[in-house]
């Protein structure tokens, strides 16, 4: 018998990769289910959960008839506006800023319910959605960024904002790379005008609303 060299046994190949990570489809509702839609592939690792402890926000809670969330935060979800779909009271979205710049703040009209804050432009595509607004807000994954918490030198800073920078920019950068930006229920991608007239809350009304003055956690 012929000697043959000795086979040796080579693990056997790895075809299955690990799991590109699957995103799911998410429900969300104002109060009165009259707004209402899903937000598309939403994973953990495509956008931010971001907690804001900012003036701005609490102040726009209260605004649209919230209680002052504080000491909590507003929860945010940033993600990408072409995977939001509005399956129904589209009609009934209106939308506020605190200045003729300021981010636009959506909220449902039919019972006032805060939904979504964009900026001025879509073409730098960016949407944050309230957390407590989509069915499961576990699937959104933990919170990477607590924004305007307090600094050891007592000023207010940011947690975690590289990490949501970062997926912001590259978010934006690519919807803008590819025209994706002009798929938006927030705008008319031709005029760049938002869908709703913007109200833009005058000094006095945001003078108005009565914040008491509570501290934000330490960073
Ligand atoms: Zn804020
Ligand atoms: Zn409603």
């Amino acid at each position: 018998m012929p000697i043959r060299p000795r086979q040796t046994r080579k693990p056997p190949i790895k075809t299955q990769r690990p799991d590109p990570v699957a995103g799911v489809d998410l429900t969300f509702a104002c109060d009165c289910n009259t707004v209402r839609g899903a937000l598309i592939g939403v994973s953990p690792h495509n956008g931010n959960r971001v907690d804001c402890y900012c003036h701005d926000c609490r102040a726009a809670e209260v605004y649209a008839g919230q209680p002052d969330p504080a000491p909590d935060p507003v929860g945010i979800f940033q993600y990408k506006p072409d995977k939001v779909r509005i399956d129904a009271g589209q009609d009934q979205l209106a939308v506020f800023s605190f200045s003729d710049k300021g981010v636009l703040r959506w909220q449902a009209r039919c019972c006032g319910a805060p939904l979504f804050n964009t900026l001025r432009s879509p073409k730098i595509a960016f949407v944050g959605i309230r957390t407590d607004r989509v069915s499961d807000a576990t699937a959104l994954g933990p919170v990477v960024s607590r924004a305007f918490v307090r600094k050891a030198n007592g000023k207010r800073g940011h947690d975690g904002l590289r990490h949501a920078l970062f997926n912001f920019a590259s978010n934006a950068i690519t919807a803008r790379l590819t025209g994706r930006w002009k798929q938006t229920p927030f705008f008319d991608a031709a005029t760049g005008e938002p869908v709703s007239k913007v109200h833009v809350v005058s000094a006095a009304e945001r003078a108005a609303l009565v914040l008491p003055d509570v501290q934000p956690p330490q960073a």
